[in-house]
């Protein structure tokens, strides 16, 4: 049997690989991993200019039509795209809100004035974040408790939101609120278009275990937001809510597969340098996560032709849950590679800038962000399997 991508598709990756020759900056060919940050910036002028460049050439969402930064390309050569970059560990962005949830959503349940601010999300002038989370409301999320009530043409919102990524660099953000307490949890819930700049909003950074600081705690104190600024009706945001996550996962299996590749890459390295590359021990172990990413790669295609065909992708929620766990594992075994000096980070010792302990670090963040690997293992359970409620 003879398989190729057909003519279509290889004039595609031809002039995406010409696109990215002439137009990637030197930054996005030297990133590595997620955990050393090139900058002090949270999103540094290059990565601002390297997303409106993509926008403007439409290779920014290929899939959508060229005023949302697309170029109406089929599911194949989307996935063709998204390939393209992982190998290359070239971002599109170094905020994923704006263009793969809210631009989405807007796109989807906004009103005409709302979707016309989709095109900004994406080529990255507006920067967005996104406040669902609270205190007592993460995995738990309809249990959210910041509460908007109506006054003439304006919602007054008091609370407090947590864990939100970019609330101190972002203009605008999708903010669910209580706006039915009598209601059933799920149902009184809605979304509404904060800006940011609004009085009444205190934003604290948190620093992360790598001293990043890319998200707040964001207190709300009779926050005045115009009617107009709801999307879709009121007490509908769980509907919403439910859309957003999905667009996350959607896209994000094949950046993680290709990740998780370029780190055993990394780990065949350090074992040559460290002299362990014929310890069987070491061996097994960097070969069984070779064989783990290869089988994660193998259901991701799986899925993304249900997905391309329209039918539901029950292998994203799991692309989640094992690529984040695998990510966990072999950034550890990097340390242990490395013996004695596994965990330091000072540059002149530890291996790599500190790139194994770092991203060890980082990636307890992935197995939480997005709903945690728990909640993943629920939803596999109950939702794919089948299996009655714990
Ligand atoms: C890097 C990062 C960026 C983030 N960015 C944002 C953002 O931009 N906006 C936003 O709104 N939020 C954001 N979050 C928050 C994230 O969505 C929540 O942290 C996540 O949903 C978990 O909620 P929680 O932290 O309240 O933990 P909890 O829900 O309190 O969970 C605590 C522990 O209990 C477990 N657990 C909870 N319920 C169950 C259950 N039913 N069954 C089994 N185990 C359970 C969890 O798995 C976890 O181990 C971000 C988080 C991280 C780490």
């Amino acid at each position: 049997m003879h398989l190729d991508w057909g003519p279509d598709v290889v004039a595609f990756r031809a002039e995406l690989v010409a696109f990215l020759d002439e137009h990637a900056p030197p930054q996005t060919r030297t990133r590595r991993d997620f955990a050393t940050s090139d900058s002090d910036q949270i999103i540094p002028g290059w990565a601002k200019e390297w997303q409106a460049t993509l926008f403007d050439h439409g290779w920014m969402i290929p899939g959508y039509p060229p005023e949302l930064g697309g170029r109406n390309a089929t599911p194949v050569q989307t996935l063709v795209y998204l390939e393209e970059m992982a190998a290359r560990g070239i971002p599109r962005s170094l905020h994923f809100p704006g263009y793969a949830i809210v631009a989405p959503s807007l796109l989807e349940y906004g009103t005409p004035e709302q979707r016309a601010m989709a095109p900004a999300a994406i080529r990255g002038d507006t920067v967005w974040c996104i406040g669902m989370s609270e205190p007592n409301a993460g995995s738990d999320l309809a249990g959210l408790q910041t509460r908007a009530v109506q006054d003439g043409d304006r919602f007054i919102v008091n609370g407090q939101k947590v864990w939100t990524s970019y609330a101190m660099v972002a203009q605008r953000c999708c903010l669910y609120v209580r706006t039915d307490p009598d209601a059933p949890k799920h149902k009184g819930i809605s979304l509404l278009i904060l800006d940011m700049d609004t009085p009444g909003i205190d934003i604290r950074p948190l620093t992360h275990i790598n001293g990043n600081a890319d998200f707040a705690e964001v207190f709300l104190t009779d926050v005045e937001v115009p009617v107009a600024n709801l999307v879709g009706a009121l007490n509908d945001g769980w509907r919403m809510t439910q859309g957003s996550l999905a667009h996350e996962r959607a896209g994000l299996w094949v950046e993680g597969v290709a990740r998780l590749e370029q780190t055993i890459t990394g780990l065949v390295d350090l074992a040559h340098r460290r002299g362990v590359a014929h310890d069987p021990i070491v061996r097994r172990r960097i070969a069984e996560g070779y064989q783990r990413a290869a089988s994660l790669r193998a259901l991701g295609y799986k899925g993304f032709t249900s997905f391309a065909q329209g039918a539901a992708a029950p292998e994203h929620s799991y692309m989640k849950l094992a690529s984040s766990e695998l990510g966990k594992e072999l950034y550890e075994l990097g340390m242990e590679i490395q013996g004695a000096y596994g965990p330091v980070i000072d540059e002149e010792r530890g291996e790599e800038a500190g790139r194994w302990p770092l991203s060890f670090f980082v990636s307890f963040a992935n197995t939480i962000a997005g709903g945690t690997s728990e909640i993943q293992r629920n939803i596999i359970a109950q939702r794919v399997l089948g299996l009655p409620r714990a």
